[in-house]
């Protein structure tokens, strides 16, 4: 397998050092662009792309429901003997609270080994990945077994209609692939190794569900039985303690597998204890305090996360109102989930909407030539690390993908600390030795599932 990979490696040498200094030229330049959503303005992102792109001849179309809120998208021909990859980075950003940052969140500042800026790790990282990968399959005139897609989509921050819906719905042709990759998964740096590189192949769905208490407005100086914020008190209690059983599947069994292999001890012990269903209750109450994205991995969730009731103290309001956030595992019975839902909150008086975002969608399977690709191209960048897949907690554009049929891939760059500077949070920012790694990481996985052999 390696060699055979180095073999394609050598037919197609390229200068790292000049592609170094060319991909952090894109990257500031990509980051210094304000695509803040909303309002997004991701076209100037776009823009940017289509000319670095057809300035090296590779055609590049835009593709908008919105002037300001383009998509862009472009394609090396291969000989389609296979069908086509789809490489997907977003290129519009939340927003920032600029006095909580140390820098200017969109100067894309060189300080410490890192570059700064919002987008740098969510998903500016990934857009520029794309573009490098465009640029070097034209230069070195790889030889294809199946086209290379690239779009670059707006509107994933808040899943817009500008963004992979729109491009889905009206221009399925242009981005119809076998595989996709997209941002999602990444690596642990730590004393100075890689501990694993983590490839997304699942993720929940979420439902946003809002419990509507009804009651008797009055007096507050009257108590009622029926008073709305009581309810609503008690429906959130019950919800709060609905117990949800844990599961795995294909994804969260090997990762826990993976995991086991590459930890210390005591946690080893747990990571084998949850697969085995006589050790597991123990392990799981552990994870429920101290391991809490393992937990929310292995079951569906609720979180109730916004109330609103009430004016005055002495007015007893009519209304009362939550919104709870359930995630849900990809293989949820949703209708059977809102029947229990009902079942568990047992009152008659309180009203319950649930609104989807993303479509449900299968798990993207550990057995194909694509997940291979990743972890060869793993072995190679980071030889001393293993490849674990990963179930994700939060939502991507690869859900609507996956719905449609494409096997997809979240993968991201390494990062040296994950509770600080990471995606969404003040001081963004990517290490720049693994943005580097990062663009030889997908350069060497598509050469190994799109190239000629
Ligand atoms: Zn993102």
């Amino acid at each position: 397998m390696v060699s055979k990979e180095r073999g394609i490696g050598l037919q197609y040498p390229v200068p790292w050092n000049e592609v170094e200094k060319e991909t952090l030229e894109h990257f500031q330049a990509i980051v210094r662009m304000d695509t803040t959503s909303p309002p997004g303005n991701e076209t100037v992102v776009a823009e940017y792309l289509k000319t670095v792109l057809e300035k090296e001849g590779i055609p590049a179309r835009l593709l908008a429901l919105e002037p300001n809120r383009a998509n862009l998208v472009a394609r090396i021909r291969g000989n389609g003997r296979k069908r086509p990859i789809l490489v997907m980075g977003h290129t519009d950003v939340v927003g920032v609270q600029r006095e909580k940052w140390s820098v200017d969140p969109f100067a894309a500042v060189r300080k410490g080994g890192y570059i700064w800026g919002r987008g740098t790790g969510d998903d500016k990282d990934n857009v520029t990945a794309g573009l490098m990968l465009l640029l070097l399959l034209k230069r070195q005139g790889v030889r294809l077994d199946r086209d290379v897609i690239f779009l670059a989509e707006g509107g994933e921050e808040g899943y817009s209609p500008t963004g992979v819906r729109y491009v889905i719905d009206k221009h399925w042709e242009e981005i119809d692939a076998e595989f996709a990759l997209a941002e999602g998964g990444g690596g642990i740096l730590k004393d100075g190794k890689v501990l694993y590189l983590s490839v997304a192949t699942s993720e929940k769905v979420r439902l946003e569900v809002r419990l509507i208490a009804r009651g008797t407005a009055g007096h507050g100086s009257i108590p009622r039985p029926d008073n709305a914020v009581v309810r609503l008190a008690n429906a959130i209690s019950r919800v709060a303690g609905w117990a949800q059983p844990m599961r795995l599947d294909e994804t969260t069994r090997t990762y826990f597998q993976r995991l086991a292999g590459i930890s210390p001890p005591e946690a080893a012990a747990r990571y084998r204890a949850i697969l085995d269903s006589h050790e597991r209750a123990k392990v799981e109450r552990y994870f429920a305090q101290h391991e809490l994205r393992h937990n929310s991995m292995i079951r569906t969730s609720l979180s109730p996360n916004v109330l609103k009731a009430g004016f005055r103290a002495n007015v007893i309001p009519s209304e009362a109102e939550a919104l709870i956030d359930i995630r849900a595992l990809p293989d949820e019975d949703l209708a059977g989930f809102g029947e229990c839902l009902r079942e568990v909150i047992a009152d008659p008086h309180i009203e319950i909407k649930t609104t989807m975002g993303r479509p449900a969608a299968p798990a993207s399977s550990l057995n194909t030539e694509m997940f291979a690709a990743l972890e060869a191209a793993q072995k190679r960048i980071y030889p001393e690390s293993v490849t674990v897949p990963i179930l994700l907690p939060g939502a991507t554009d690869m859900s609507p993908l996956r719905a449609k049929g494409i096997q997809a891939y979240g993968i991201g760059p390494v990062v040296d600390d994950e509770e600080v500077g990471g995606a969404h949070s003040d001081d963004e920012r990517i290490l720049e030795k693994s943005l580097y790694d990062f663009v030889r990481f997908l350069w060497h996985a598509i050469l190994e599932v799109a190239a000629e052999k």
